[in-house]
């Protein structure tokens, strides 16, 4: 375990974050990147990605990260597998001298001079029991992702905000025929955004209706979903390609509680592109981004935020 203090300390082993280090890496800063627990972030879990710049014939997330994560090695960033509990940002002993970033992980500390945030948002799923064996096989929290996959099929996209009603218009674009499932008759999208997917020929309402389970893991396809109308309690089954989850995502920065500023959801609000209030610590990806949350987008401002920790580095002598 390394126990120096470091240049940079990555949290988070994502696109965003592999791309800080192999940019901090090939700065000779040996970053240290934590991989949280979900290492390789959401493309550890997507099959083929077709939008990231590069590969004509798209590529498969987990190869993409695992290609990342060797850039990165080859460059000398090193890799320790923990969950982030807590980080003291404050830099400021009790004395008022300086002391460095602190990162806790259970009972161990790291010390570090600057601190790249990169660990991610998770998607909200359903809980169902067959639900993560068919994530890439049909079920999927990212319309852009993988709506592609499902040009002339019926699928079904789950929730009642406006990740839903957007993926659901999105979708429309390739599907036969959109079925949204909300678990209200009420909805929380913006009406904008609501009368648009009503208006929509392709897509179609069900309402005061809950997910009960997922088919089929035998075929590791998805064909269909078993529905349920909260109001009646009748059961039936919908047949459908896909189901995509509408339903949230859940920003990785528990650990942060009150240091940096953050939305009302939880998200961290950068200030500049990639900055924060603490000196030395810089955010990147999905943690901060509720509205684009693409693996090239997360890959940028992961670079941004390792040329800014170089900046820094060099501003207080290091
Ligand atoms: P959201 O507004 O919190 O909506 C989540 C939806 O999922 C709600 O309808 C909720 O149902 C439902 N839901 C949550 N957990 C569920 C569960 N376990 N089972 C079934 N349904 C469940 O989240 P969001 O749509 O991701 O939006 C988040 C924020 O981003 C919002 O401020 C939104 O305006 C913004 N956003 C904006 C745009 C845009 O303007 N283009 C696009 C996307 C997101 P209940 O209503 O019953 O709680």
């Amino acid at each position: 375990m390394p126990d120096k203090m470091r240049n940079v300390i990555i949290i988070g082993s994502g696109c965003s974050g592999l791309t800080a280090a192999i940019y901090a890496a090939r700065a000779n800063l040996s970053p240290l990147v934590i991989d949280g627990h979900e290492p390789g972030g959401q493309l550890a879990i997507t099959t083929l990605v077709e939008n990231f710049p590069g590969f004509p014939d798209g590529v498969q997330g987990p190869e993409l990260i695992e290609n990342m994560r060797k850039q990165a090695l080859r460059f000398g960033a090193e890799f320790l597998a923990g969950h982030v509990v807590t980080v003291d940002l404050s830099q400021k002993r009790p004395d008022g001298s300086k002391k460095p970033i602190e990162i806790k992980l259970g009972r161990e500390t790291l010390l570090a001079r600057t601190l790249i945030i990169a660990s991610g948002a998770s998607a909200r799923w359903l809980g169902l029991a067959n639900e993560q064996a068919l994530i890439g096989h049909g079920v999927s929290s990212c319309a852009t992702c993988d709506g592609f996959f499902f040009s002339g099929k019926e699928i079904a996209v789950i929730g009642g905000g406006d990740s839903a009603m957007e993926e659901a218009l999105f979708l429309s674009r390739f599907a036969t025929k959109v079925t949204i499932i909300h678990r209200r008759g009420a909805f929380r999208a913006s009406k904008i955004m609501l009368e648009r997917a009503r208006q929509h020929q392709q897509i179609k309402f069900l309402t005061d209706t809950v997910v009960d389970d997922v088919f089929d893991v035998s075929k590791k396809e998805v064909t269909g979903l078993r529905l349920r109308n909260l109001k009646t309690g009748e059961q039936w089954d919908l047949p459908v390609s896909a189901m995509f989850l509408g339903i949230g995502h859940t920003p990785n920065a528990q650990f942060v509680g009150e240091q940096l500023a953050r939305d009302g959801d939880g998200y961290l609000i950068p200030d500049g592109y990639v900055g924060s209030r603490a000196p030395g610590v810089f955010i990147s990806g999905d943690v901060a981004d509720r509205h684009y949350r693409q693996a090239v987008t997360a890959a940028g401002t992961g670079c941004m935020a390792a040329l800014e920790a170089e900046k820094y580095l060099e501003e207080i002598g290091k």
